[in-house]
């Protein structure tokens, strides 16, 4: 069977990294308006640099929670996916094969002059100042507000092959990516797990589990793993 899970940051909520929705449409007490859009990035960049330097290392200090490894568990009985949102690198470090992620890589820095040059920035900060081999500035590998989505067409992909899909830990407030749930077979099968979970128009047998990602995640994978 081919389970594609779709997750937000509600899913590293319990790992000790803060959902911006959660804090009242702030990241971190950063309106992400002042972070996280092209247009940020042109009135003070040494602030977005600073921003992300941080999150970098608050992801490097936190670990992957019971929900990220039950979605490796699931890996014995199924084929699964994971399209995240996220742009921590939890999925990976629990072991998760195959992560796709739609908003780009904390981990990772990009030339601002070359989308194809990718710099892996473990352990480190980008400054600025900081060029490519190009010359040109380096900025954090994630999609801001506003910007195109490159891997949006990989990820439908994926979830056209879907027998099961799951959302865990997403407002589903953020498109295109909150979209992708109607990129599915009309065969398959949805579950919803967030203890904010709603309705999702369009989506009639919708499975809603109103419960933190560390308990909902376990139990349905336990269902699953049935099958
Ligand atoms: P969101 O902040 O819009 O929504 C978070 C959702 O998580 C909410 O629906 C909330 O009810 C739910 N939630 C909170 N605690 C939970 C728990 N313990 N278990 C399960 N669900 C829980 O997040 P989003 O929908 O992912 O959209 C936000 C965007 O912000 C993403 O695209 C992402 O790029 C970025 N972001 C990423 C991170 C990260 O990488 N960890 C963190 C914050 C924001």
């Amino acid at each position: 069977m081919e389970i594609v899970v779709f997750t937000g940051a509600g899913i590293s909520a319990e790992s000790g990294i803060k959902t911006f929705r959660d804090s009242g449409g702030l990241w971190e007490e950063h309106s992400i308006y002042d972070v996280a859009t092209p247009e940020a990035w042109e009135k003070d960049p040494q602030l977005v640099l600073r921003f992300y330097n941080d999150r970098r290392k608050q992801m490097e200090s936190v670990i992957p929670n019971t929900a990220h490894k039950e979605l490796v568990e699931l890996e014995r009985s199924h084929n699964v996916s994971i399209i995240t949102q996220n742009v921590d690198d939890l999925h990976e470090r629990a072991g998760s094969s195959n992560v796709l992620h739609l908003h780009g890589e904390l981990k990772m820095a990009r030339s601002t002059g070359d989308e194809s040059l990718l710099y892996d920035y473990t352990g480190k900060s980008i400054e600025f100042g900081e060029n490519c081999e190009k010359g040109y500035q380096l900025r954090p590998h994630v999609v801001w507000f506003g910007e195109m989505v490159p891997n949006l067409v990989l990820a439908e992909n994926i979830a056209s092959k879907a027998d099961v899909f799951i959302v865990v830990g997403s407002s589903l407030q953020v498109y295109p990516a909150a979209g992708l749930i109607h990129a599915t077979p009309p065969h398959c099968r949805y579950f919803y797990i967030d203890p904010k979970a709603e309705p999702i128009n369009g989506i009639a047998n919708l499975n809603i589990i109103k419960e933190k990602a560390s308990t909902g995640v376990p139990k349905l994978a336990s269902e699953l793993a049935k099958l």
